[in-house]
């Protein structure tokens, strides 16, 4: 991996751009908050890019039409808060233990390897994700270090 000292709101608006016409074809609208001071992180930007196209992907995919995508950037005390929050039907409860595991997907065409290979290039970033339920939808929530 190539990491370089890179503004994640930028990445982030980057592949917001990527997937707005597709977004804008399905009636769903894409917002992004961020926080007014963000620091830079080391990371390898495409890598990332390829994690948040993946996740905003399934969310456009779980919303299917009619709906809203919510992304916040939060700055925290050593790291680097990243919310995805979609107004989709969000996870059965049947399958949550097994979302992220290599192959396993709902779709018709689904490859089920998009959210492992994210967990394993959040990881090799020394951060965190998660999927979970929220009030409405499903909420991806992603740490990473802002030193190192
Ligand atoms: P794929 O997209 O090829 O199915 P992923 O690893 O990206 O593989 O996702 C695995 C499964 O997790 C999906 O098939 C779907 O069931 C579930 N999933 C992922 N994101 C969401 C979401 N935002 N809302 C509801 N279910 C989701
Ligand atoms: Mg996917």
């Amino acid at each position: 991996p190539k990491k370089t000292l890179t503004s994640i709101t930028d990445v982030m608006q980057a592949t917001i751009g990527v997937l707005q016409s597709e977004a804008n074809l399905h009636n769903i609208s894409i917002c992004l908050e961020t926080d007014d001071y963000v620091p830079k992180l080391w990371l390898d930007a495409s890598q990332i890019k390829q994690v948040f196209l993946n996740i905003i992907k399934n969310a456009i995919e779980a919303i299917g039409h009619n709906g809203k995508i919510a992304v916040y950037v939060q700055n925290k005390e050593d790291t680097v808060c990243l919310f995805i929050k979609d107004s989709g039907p969000g996870i059965p409860l049947s399958i949550i233990n097994k979302i992220g595991d290599p192959f396993f997907s709902t779709k018709d065409e689904g490859v089920g390897l998009g959210l492992s290979i994210c967990q394993s290039i959040i990881k090799e970033h020394q951060g965190f994700m998660s999927i979970a339920n929220d009030y409405e939808g499903t909420v991806v929530s992603i740490q990473l270090p802002a030193t190192s």
